[in-house]
């Protein structure tokens, strides 16, 4: 008798795989960015995405000043600065400007940041000047309008500074305030809804957990979720574990999806007796269920529940933060109305390990960025690649991206590397 076997995620090569690109730009299709947006302190704004353009209201600097310690002179006066040498009639402090106005054969003290006096067109250095009572000699070997910031070199009244759908980091939050702008307006932060399913999970937090009994697992994921999440500008709803049972799933997908903007469930994705996460969606939502051509992560349920978006990431943990870090952060993102896509920062490096890969698939490799005796960087393996094995996520600072058509790593060869730094 022979056995038809169905394709599965053990196989190498397997039909009907949608490539990673192609799942990308569906889930692009369907999110729309939020329309709502509020005005926040500029304190708060970190990681959110501006609603509009700013402009700057003011010059940046709004003076001309001194970049250094020293003397403002006039160029002119350079020989009789560097035979008798220049008068010194007054001293300009940061926020504290002399009121005169320099004239030939003088200089005025100056500090960093200090308003540079009318007259003055150069600044020069303490450590280049000697001192004499209240006569300055130095060099005329300098360039005259050295060591002076001019008013609006850095940003000019009006300019357009930042573009709407910009992402907000403490050089943005730095800028506006710079500018004298204390509140911002941004698209309101994304409700996400995260919850486990399986069975055999149990709750860290629940006392009763510990020791588990036979089968029974941790629910790691929604840490994972809760962690990767707080590191983005996002409202988060943790709906915690729930059973494999279709009334209680579909219960729990039905109240996340009148609340939440993006709703994300880990486990019963795939073909199993008990994965009712698909099933339930087919009957409620509006859902796609994809093998990706991945590895890990192949599962993916994605679609929509009620308005919000539908993230179904598979079980086990390494694939749930691939998959998070690959698809749903892109998505959220997106939903922030940000402007670029969103996609991971990559770029080559060789790889001194050798790396397995299977053919027809990409795949997310833990790696670690190091650099190597010659101080060059390179990437190795974590070691074993198993989509179970957290050990290899808790080890690597990167994720080694290994295209469907590539061959196996043999060491020395450049590989595309993600960093973890800069995930967000
Ligand atoms: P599933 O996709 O539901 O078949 O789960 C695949 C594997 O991931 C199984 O070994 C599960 O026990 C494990 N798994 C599923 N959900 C979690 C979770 N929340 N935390 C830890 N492991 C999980
Ligand atoms: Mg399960």
């Amino acid at each position: 008798m022979t056995i038809d076997k169905q394709p599965s995620c053990a196989d190498d090569s397997e039909p009907q795989l949608l490539p990673v690109d192609a799942a990308m730009a569906r889930i692009a299709n369907l999110v729309r960015p939020l329309a709502t947006t509020e005005t926040v302190s500029i304190a708060d704004c970190l990681g959110r995405v501006l609603a509009q353009a700013v402009q700057s209201p003011i010059a940046v600097p709004s003076h001309t000043n001194s970049a250094m310690d020293g003397y403002a002179v006039r160029a002119d006066d350079r020989d009789q600065a560097a035979s008798t040498g220049l008068r010194v009639v007054g001293s300009a402090f940061a926020g504290r400007p002399w009121s005169g106005e320099l004239q030939a054969g003088e200089a005025v003290r100056i500090f960093t940041g200090a308003v540079v006096p009318p007259g003055a067109d150069t600044v020069i250095i303490q450590e280049h000047t000697e001192l004499d009572v209240d006569t300055v000699r130095f060099a005329s070997d300098f360039t005259p309008g050295q060591n002076i910031r001019h008013a609006g070199e850095d940003v000019a009244a009006g300019d357009r500074v930042f573009v709407g759908g910009e992402q907000m980091s403490p050089a943005h939050m730095c800028m506006l305030a710079s500018l004298g702008i204390n509140e911002v307006s941004v698209t309101r932060k994304p409700r996400v809804a995260f919850f486990s399913t399986g069975d055999e999970l149990r709750a860290v937090s629940d006392p009763s957990s510990s020791p588990l009994n036979a089968g029974e697992v941790y629910d790691s994921n929604r840490y994972a979720l809760l962690g990767a999440l707080a590191r983005m500008a996002v409202d988060t709803i943790d709906m915690g574990l729930v059973p494999d049972d279709p009334v209680a799933i579909r219960d729990t997908l039905e109240r996340a999806g009148e609340t939440a903007d993006v709703v994300i469930t880990s486990g019963g994705v795939s073909v199993g007796e008990a994965d009712y996460v698909s099933k339930t969606l087919h009957d409620i939502g509006n859902v796609a269920f994809w093998k990706i051509a991945m590895r890990p992560g192949r599962p993916l349920a994605c679609g929509k529940v009620g308005d919000a978006v539908f993230f179904g990431l598979p079980g086990n943990p390494v694939a749930v933060l691939v998959t998070f870090y690959e698809f749903v952060q892109p998505a959220v993102r997106r939903l922030m109305g940000c402007r670029d896509d969103g996609q991971p920062f990559r770029f080559r490096v060789p790889c001194t390990s050798a790396l397995r890969k299977s053919s027809g698939r990409t795949e997310y490799q833990r790696g670690i960025l190091y650099h190597d005796d010659d101080g060059q960087l390179a990437v190795k393996t974590t070691g074993k690649q198993g989509a179970g094995r957290l050990s290899s996520l808790c080890l690597a600072n990167c994720i080694i991206v290994i295209p469907p058509n590539a061959d196996a790593i043999t060491p020395g060869s450049l590989v595309e590397v993600q960093p973890f730094t800069g995930l967000v």
